[in-house]
């Protein structure tokens, strides 16, 4: 679906309709060279005078499937009691871009006709200072909009507006159920729904066996023609590339027929397949399809939401799972992988293609899968939680390096990272908050817009970066669980 976001700007009468004339063009102007520059169109909608004209301007906003948020600022000064009956009904993420026309003040030229003009900075507070009363969830983003890092920030915001409107029409197709006695998998899908919007239902594997027996050789043809031109090919075994393949053809066809983005399955249960998807998955979630292994759906859903956000709505995240640990003297590095199922977006280099027993599960055949490096460079690893009554969004900055071993009978794609502030603190805040062993770890959505979305989404946010300690950590927890419990 295309998104869109509508630049409403504040204003009044008292100063004239030659004023509103001239805020109406550089409105119109801000808006077009923004929307040239920015991720998504921003649309310059209306003027805003009266209460009428704000809440119109609300209730259309939240039935226009795609209007994705609310970008507002004051040009001059906006009297906001005529925001409220907007406000208090607004369903859409919402932007308070506190910035004006000019850039500097002009020491010649300024005199009370410009300063009546260009009152942003007045105008901007008694702004801020309804949505403060009515505790609006909002984003402030302040500084002259031909500013590189406003312009960055606002597309950030804007990323993390679609997210939430793709996470609110999310549906997950899940195959078999969680894997046996995990905790952290669960959860409870009514309240997910809720907040978060995602529909996730379970669909039989025998229903997927039927269409897999169904996909023809030529479907099979074309999809490998495709894995040969994006990865290299490093084994004999094309029969087990060509039953990915097929089983791949199988789980996109359910999911597009469902209106699917992201699905889930488990190594206990392939009844009917002779392999775990493990090229399949991977090439799937390289096309922004969300993925969970055994049964996590809570992550698959993630996933596909994150994608979203990234570079050209789809980015490098990818489902992730904490393996094991290199311990180097006060610090080390965290090693990740999945027994197969690692997203192709995070690879250093181009990725090979290999076949190799896998002992876990039900596989009759060594399965097909892509094999690669993660590439370095600041990342985060992000875990959503169940916590009884309420949701905790736990992101934990890292930095993702080069492998430092070459681990050459590993037979599954790896990603090597130093976790912030350190690896033991951060290993030791991550399992205080209860962050699961499985994540999502993205390279092009950073911890803010985390923070953002789940503001947005009224869940609980837990950020694990260079400056957290044990002690805050802690003392952060036990305020939050109060604050929650109140809610
Ligand atoms: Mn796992």
């Amino acid at each position: 679906m295309k998104h869109e976001f509508w630049f409403v700007v504040g204003t009044q009468y008292l100063y004239g309709t030659d004023v509103l004339e001239i805020v109406k063009t550089r409105a119109q102007e801000m808006a077009e060279k923004l929307s040239a520059v920015l991720p998504y169109p921003l649309v310059f909608k209306t003027l805003v005078k009266t209460n009428e004209e704000a809440t119109d301007i609300v209730r259309e906003a939240n039935y226009h499937k795609e209007c994705a948020g609310i970008v507002t600022w004051c040009h001059t000064f906006s009297p906001s009691k005529m925001w409220i009956n907007g406000f208090a009904s607004l369903q859409k993420p919402y932007c308070h871009l506190a910035t004006q026309y000019n850039k500097e003040i002009p020491d010649e030229e300024i005199d009370m006709d410009f300063m009546n003009l260009n009152q942003a900075a007045h105008g901007d507070r008694e702004h801020g200072f309804i949505a403060a009363r009515l505790r609006m969830p909002r984003k402030i983003i302040a500084g002259h909009w031909e500013d590189e890092k406003v312009r960055e920030r606002l597309g950030r915001w804007m990323r993390t507006a679609v997210g939430v409107s793709v996470s609110k029409e999310m549906k997950v197709m899940r195959f078999g159920d969680n894997m046996r006695e995990v905790a952290v998998t669960e959860g409870d899908k009514v309240e997910v729904q809720k907040k978060l919007g995602w529909q996730v239902n379970t669909w039989a594997v025998g229903d997927l066996v039927k269409v897999f027996n169904a996909v023809t050789e030529e479907e099979i043809d074309e999809l490998v023609a495709e894995y040969e031109r994006l990865y290299d090919i490093a084994t004999d075994n094309t029969a087990s590339i060509r039953y990915q393949a097929k089983e791949e053809i199988a789980i996109r066809k359910m999911l597009d027929a469902e209106g699917c983005r992201a699905f889930t399955d488990t190594f206990q249960d392939l009844y009917g397949l002779k392999q775990l998807p493990g090229l399949a998955t991977q090439h799937l979630m390289s096309l922004g399809y969300g993925f969970g292994g055994e049964g996590d759906w809570k992550v698959s859903a993630m996933m596909a939401v994150m994608k979203t956000m990234g570079e050209n709505g789809c980015g490098a995240s990818a489902f992730m799972e904490d393996y094991t640990y290199h311990f180097t003297g006060d610090d080390g590095y965290s090693l990740g992988a999945h027994m197969l199922e690692v997203c192709p977006s995070l690879a250093a280099g181009r990725p090979r293609i290999e076949t190799h027993h896998l002992g876990i599960g039900m596989n009759e055949d060594d399965p097909a899968r892509i094999v690669f490096e993660g590439k370095e460079g600041p990342a985060i690893v992000v875990s959503l939680i169940d916590m009884g009554g309420r949701l905790r969004l736990i992101v934990q900055d890292i930095e993702a390096v080069k492998p430092i071993l070459p681990m050459p009978n590993l037979p599954v794609a790896r990603v090597m990272w130093k976790a912030k502030p350190s690896l033991t603190v951060g290993v030791e805040c991550w399992i205080t908050a209860g962050g699961a062993h499985h994540t999502v770890l993205s390279y092009d959505v950073t911890a803010e817009m985390m923070k953002d979305f789940a503001e947005m989404m009224d869940i609980e946010y837990v950020h694990i970066g260079e400056d957290t300690t044990q002690e805050k950590l802690e003392e952060e927890l036990m305020i939050k669980d109060i604050i929650w419990k109140l809610r």
